[in-house]
Formats: structure tokens, C-alpha cells, sequence
């Protein structure tokens, strides 16, 4: 069953992906509703309607829930009694098991591995004595992690050929919160799919992207990813595999390491749009965010196939000053988020240069 234009999409979340989102609806012919405590959001701007209140406020979340003929989210920290108890009332798509299994990095892990999807090695680490085990155990180096609410490399400390201890002191300066090791990846690039599974189980991929961190916050994706033909639908296939094993319904992002041979190792699992997707807006007819729309509302997924090559960069911070120069080129597609202030590691918007390899 598909919902009829006119209807009501509630949106968990008002930063820009809430933002692009409620855009995409928009085009479809839906109404939004963006539940988010910060007055006047990017999302706000665009959507129908906020409701300005905490993500589990329980009144603000019933008020979502009667406003809403469905009920998504534009980030993977949602609580997840929040969407259990919503999806009582009104159905929240992606599944709030979704959330379960990416808001923490060993259960997702334990759940990529169960499906025989290849991680790095990991063990999970809650005390200073474990660290020393676990980086023994993996040759001396590795990543240590917090478990819960990272992002864009937060809350993370590398360790190279450090065997013999004398990590007193690190749990306590990780804040004391559960951990992970994960042994170091020698990786020879960052590829990421975005892949969406629609209400009937279809299931339609976009190109993998190439991706480029700076400063643990992604910097380019670029399309196409330099990787063989295997190595992409190795990647595609993975994300299938997600999808289906979650039941899921909406747009996923998965981020793998390529090693040397081509083969991958699954990093993230992101249960939402994703930042190394937005060059779908500029180089495909259906972007991802229209994809998480139609999927949401029921509605047939759109055909995925990249019509150009592209770079899609970031804007972060200060790169906002590039935009007099960015809206002199001709093939370029600009989207700003409406944030007032440029603050240092902010993503205030993106682009996306039609053509080539950078
Ligand atoms: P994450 O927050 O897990 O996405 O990690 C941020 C970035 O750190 C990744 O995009 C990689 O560039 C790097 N990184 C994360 N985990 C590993 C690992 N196990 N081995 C090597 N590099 C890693």
C-alpha cells in the first residue's frame, strides 16, 4: 500500500540529511513533520511543521506519531525505545532493529560477521588490562573505539606497534564507557554503497563511492570508486544481504576498507541516507533521498544508475567562503544547509562536480 500524496512523513532528526529529506518529500507530493529540540533547524526550514522537543519526549513523540502516516529518522542515534514505542501506533521504517544493531559497534560487527560479512577483528575492551590483551593479540596496533554514539571519528585512539603496555589510564580518558579494539586495517581505499530496500523487498543499489576522509570527516566521494568490477558487486551484494537480514525498509549506507587484493572488510552500517551518498542528487535521476522517500511511503524504488561521473566535496566550516567561486562553474550542483554559523568541522553544505576523476 502505498501512501497517497498529501500525506504526512514524520522526520526524527532536523540536521541536513532531515533537510534533504523533507525536500525529496516534498517533490513527491507529501507534507513533513520534523521532530528536533533545536528552534528553527535546516530541516525546519523546509518542512511543514517542527515539533520542537527531545527525541524521547514522550508526548512529542505520540504528537509524531498522530501527525504522521510514517514515521523515518535521519540519524542512527534515535533511541531505540522511542522507535520501538512509535512503531506501536504508526510504522517507523527503517526498523527500529536497524538502530539496535548499528548504534553499537560489536553488536553490529557480531551481526556482519553472523552473516558472513567480513569485519576487522575485534574484541570489546572495558578496562586498561584489555586493551593490553587485545593489542597483543593483534601485532601491537589497532583502533580503539567507544562503542556507542561515535561519529565523523570521534571518540576514537589508534594505537601502531605498541605491544607492551603501559595503557594505565586510557578507559578513564575514553570517558570510561564501553569500548572496542578493532585490529588495524590496512586498507587501500574507503569505498561506501548506498542501497535501498522498498515496502514489497526489492532492493536497488547505487555505484559504490570512493571516499576521502579528512580530519575523520568525509572530505570527497567520487564516482567511479577505483575498484574492479568484482570488488563493486562484492560491496552491492553485501549491502542486499544487510537489507534483507533486517527486514528493511528505506536507504542504507555501509562503508567498507578495499584491501590490496580487492576483497573488503565492512565497516559501518549507517541506517539512514549518508553523506557519500548526496552525489546522487547531481549524477543519478533519483537521488538517495527521493530512494528513502519513495521506499518509506511505499511507492516503487527508482532506477539507481549513476548517468555521470562525479566528485561530491564537503563544505566545512570555512569552505563556505568558496561558494562565490563554486556557482562560477558550469557543471557543478551547490546545496547549502541554512546553518547561520560556520563553525570549525561544521558541515555547512556540499557540492557536486559533474565529470572526471579529480
Ligand atoms: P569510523 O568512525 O569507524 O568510520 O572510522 C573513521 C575512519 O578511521 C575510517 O573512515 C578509517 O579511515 C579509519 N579507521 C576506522 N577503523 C579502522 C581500522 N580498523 N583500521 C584502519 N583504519 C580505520
Amino acid at each position: 500500500m502505498s501512501l497517497p500524496a498529501g500525506s504526512t512523513i514524520g522526520i526524527i532528526g532536523g540536521g541536513q540529511l532531515g533537510r534533504m529529506l523533507a525536500i525529496a518529500a516534498a517533490r513527491l507530493g507529501y507534507r513533513t513533520v520534523v521532530l528536533e529540540p533545536q528552534a528553527d533547524c535546516p530541516a525546519a526550514q523546509v518542512a511543514n511543521r517542527q515539533i520542537v522537543a527531545a527525541y524521547d519526549d514522550q508526548a512529542a513523540l505520540a504528537e509524531l506519531a498522530s501527525a504522521s502516516a510514517v514515521v523515518t529518522y535521519e540519524f542512527e542515534n534515535v533511541p531505540v525505545a522511542a522507535a520501538t514505542a512509535l512503531a506501536a501506533s504508526v510504522p517507523v521504517y527503517p526498523p527500529a532493529r536497524a538502530l539496535e544493531v548499528a548504534q553499537d559497534r560489536v553488536s553490529e560487527k557480531t551481526f556482519l560477521n553472523g552473516i558472513g560479512i567480513a569485519t576487522a577483528d575485534f574484541r570489546s575492551v572495558d578496562s586498561d588490562d584489555e586493551l593490553t590483551a587485545g593489542l597483543k593479540a593483534f601485532g601491537g596496533s589497532g583502533i580503539l573505539k567507544t562503542r556507542r554514539m561515535g561519529y565523523d571519528g570521534k571518540g576514537q585512539r589508534v594505537f601502531r606497534n605498541m605491544e607492551t603496555g603501559g595503557f594505565a589510564g586510557t578507559c578513564k580518558a575514553m570517558g570510561n564507557v564501553p569500548l572496542i579494539l578493532e585490529s588495524f586495517v590496512p586498507f587501500e581505499r574507503e569505498i561506501s554503497v548506498i542501497s535501498a530496500r522498498g515496502l514489497d523487498g526489492t532492493i536497488a543499489a547505487y555505484d559504490p563511492a570512493e571516499n576521502v576522509h579528512r580530519d575523520g570527516i568525509l572530505h570527497t566521494s567520487t564516482l567511479p570508486a577505483a575498484v574492479p568490477p568484482r570488488t563493486a558487486e562484492a560491496a552491492r551484494a553485501a549491502a542486499g544481504k544487510i537489507l534483507s537480514a533486517l527486514d528493511y525498509v528505506g536507504v542504507i549506507g555501509v562503508e567498507f576498507f578495499v584491501l590490496a587484493d580487492g576483497s573488503l572488510l565492512a565497516n559501518e552500517i549507517a541506517p539512514r541516507v549518508h553523506n557519500s551518498g548526496h552525489w546522487t542528487e547531481a549524477a543519478c535521476v533519483v537521488s538517495q533521498f527521493e530512494q528513502h522517500i519513495r521506499a518509506v511511503a511505499g511507492l516503487p524504488l527508482g532506477n539507481p544508475r549513476r548517468h555521470s561521473d562525479c566528485v561530491m566535496e564537503n563544505l566545512i566550516g570555512d569552505d563556505v567562503l568558496r561558494v562565490p567561486a563554486l556557482l562560477a562553474e558550469p557543471d557543478l550542483m551547490l546545496h547549502l544547509y541554512g546553518k547561520a554559523e560556520a563553525r570549525p568541522g561544521r558541515k555547512m553544505g556540499h557540492f557536486t562536480r559533474i565529470g572526471g576523476r579529480q
